[in-house]
C-alpha cells in the first residue's frame, strides 16, 4: 500500500485517544449474563444502537436465560426484535447460537475467534466486539461502515472489504489500542468523520490527513 498520502498511524491514534479518551461500547447489556452483550452486537446488525437498546430490556425479560430460546416459539422472540430489521434471520441465528452455547459451551460466550466465528450470525466483527468487550482480548480491530470509511479517508487503507481494511489497522496501529481504537472511531465518525460529508473545518486531524475521495466537507 502507498503511504505518500496517509496520516501517521502514531499521531493519529494519539489524537483520536486525547479527544475520545473514555469511549466504549453504547449497546446495553448484563454483566451477569455474558451472552446478552453477544445477542445485543448480534442485533446491532444494520441497526443503531439505540434501537437495540431499546428492544433489548423487553427480550431479556421475556428470554432470561439460554434455555428460554430453545423451550420458546421462534415467533416470539421475532416479535420483540421485529423493529431491529432482519429479524427473521436474527431470531434463527440467536436461536441456534443460544442452542450451541448450551450443547457446546456449557452456557458460556467461547473467548476465542475460532470458537466464536463457529457460531451462527457471528463473524470476525461481532467477534472482535466480544473479545475485547467480555475478556479484553485485542484479537482484531473491530470494521463497521464508520472504521471503514474514517481508515479510508486518512489513507490508513486503500481496501474497500472490512477483511481487508481490519488486516491494514492491524499492521499499523498497536495492538494494544485496536479495542478502544474501535469505539472511538465509531464516535468520531458519528461526531466528525461523518458520511457523506465530513466536518473537516472543524476536525482535530485537519491538518495532517489526506481526506482521501473527499469532495465536500464542512
Ligand atoms: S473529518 Fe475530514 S479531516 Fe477529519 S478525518 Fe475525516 S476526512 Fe480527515
Amino acid at each position: 500500500m502507498s503511504r505518500r498520502h496517509a496520516i501517521d498511524p502514531a499521531l493519529f491514534v494519539e489524537q483520536i485517544t486525547a479527544h475520545y479518551p473514555h469511549e466504549r461500547c453504547h449497546l446495553d447489556w448484563d454483566t451477569t449474563r455474558p451472552w446478552t452483550l453477544l445477542f445485543a452486537v448480534m442485533l446491532s446488525a444494520q441497526c443503531t444502537d439505540a434501537r437495540v437498546n431499546r428492544v433489548t430490556p423487553v427480550l431479556f425479560r421475556q428470554f432470561p436465560d439460554l434455555e428460554a430460546y430453545i423451550a420458546q416459539p421462534r415467533e416470539l422472540l421475532e416479535q420483540c426484535i421485529h423493529s431491529t430489521g432482519f429479524y427473521r434471520m436474527k431470531a434463527r441465528n440467536i436461536h441456534l447460537t443460544a442452542e450451541q452455547l448450551l450443547t457446546q459451551h456449557r452456557g458460556t460466550v467461547p473467548d476465542t475467534m475460532e470458537e466464536l466465528t463457529a457460531l451462527p450470525g457471528v463473524g470476525r466483527k461481532t467477534a472482535n466486539v466480544i473479545l475485547w468487550n467480555l475478556y479484553g482480548k485485542n484479537v482484531g480491530f473491530v470494521v463497521d461502515t464508520h472504521v471503514s470509511r474514517i481508515a479510508q479517508r486518512t489513507g490508513l487503507t486503500e481496501q474497500h472489504s472490512p477483511e481487508k481494511i481490519e488486516q491494514d489497522l492491524m499492521r499499523q496501529l498497536p495492538q494494544e489500542a485496536w479495542g478502544e481504537m474501535s469505539h472511538r472511531l465509531v464516535q468520531f465518525g458519528r461526531d466528525t468523520c461523518k458520511a457523506p460529508v465530513p466536518r473537516c473545518s472543524t476536525c482535530f486531524l485537519a491538518s495532517s490527513c489526506p481526506k482521501r475521495s473527499v469532495e465536500k466537507s464542512r
